[in-house]
């Protein structure tokens, strides 16, 4: 299904033709942007930043800032499913978490998707990030939890609900006891999906846990 999806796209989106950015067809020389692409996103780089209010992180870090170039790759990798970009993108956000500087951190985990959504999909986007990121960190990965609940896309939900669609969704599915865990995602928006898989996680026995997102949907 995946292939068959990907040849469409090829047709539709000749990949080395349009930029991931903006959709300009002008093409692009690398990292799958334009060149007015490319420097807006460098614009746009963030760091290590504050944590989503809640109090479950140790730390976050974030590659951009949301909009223009970053949510052009954001949409790319995951409802068009132009996979190529997870590697560019995790090594942008392994950059962004070294300049954390944490000690003794030891696997990533990424925010899970609900296994209805996964078969409609075809992959995890955030799983992609995650082991991508995770390598150039030399950091393994773990699927430690699950979606146990198929909640509606939080992207279509205005803030106060998104607690709320979140509750009883996550659950523990591996060993975390003990561990200091980076979970991954695209995008932290209000970080309530971040929250919940953070408790899940310090529930299940993890000693502290960080957040890297490709994009965070704040300004500075
Ligand atoms: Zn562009």
């Amino acid at each position: 299904m995946r292939r068959v999806l990907e040849a469409l796209l090829e047709l539709v989106y000749p990949r080395r033709a349009v930029c991931m950015g903006c959709g300009s067809r002008a093409g692009f020389p690398r990292d799958w942007l334009c060149e007015d692409c490319r420097q807006l996103l460098a614009k746009r780089w963030a760091g290590p930043g504050l944590p989503p209010p809640g109090g479950h992180f140790l730390g976050a870090a974030y590659a951009y800032y949301y909009g223009g170039p970053a949510g052009g790759l954001v949409r790319n990798l995951k409802y068009r499913g132009v996979t190529r970009l997870a590697p560019g993108m995790g090594r942008a956000m392994a950059r962004a978490f070294e300049g954390i500087q944490p000690t003794g951190v030891d696997c990533v985990v990424p925010v899970p998707m609900h296994k209805k959504r996964l078969r409609k999909r075809g992959f995890n986007h955030a799983a992609l990030l995650a082991h991508e990121a995770g390598d150039r960190l030399g950091l393994p990965t773990i699927d430690a939890l699950e979606r146990v609940r198929n909640t509606r896309q939080q992207a279509r939900l205005p803030d106060a609900k998104r607690r709320e669609n979140m509750e009883g969704a996550i659950a523990l599915a591996g060993d975390v006891k003990g561990r200091r865990v980076i979970l991954v995602d695209d995008v932290c928006t209000t970080g309530a999906t971040a929250n919940a898989c953070a408790k899940a996680l310090l529930g299940g026995g993890a000693e502290a846990v960080y957040l890297l997102c490709f994009a965070v949907a704040r300004e500075k």
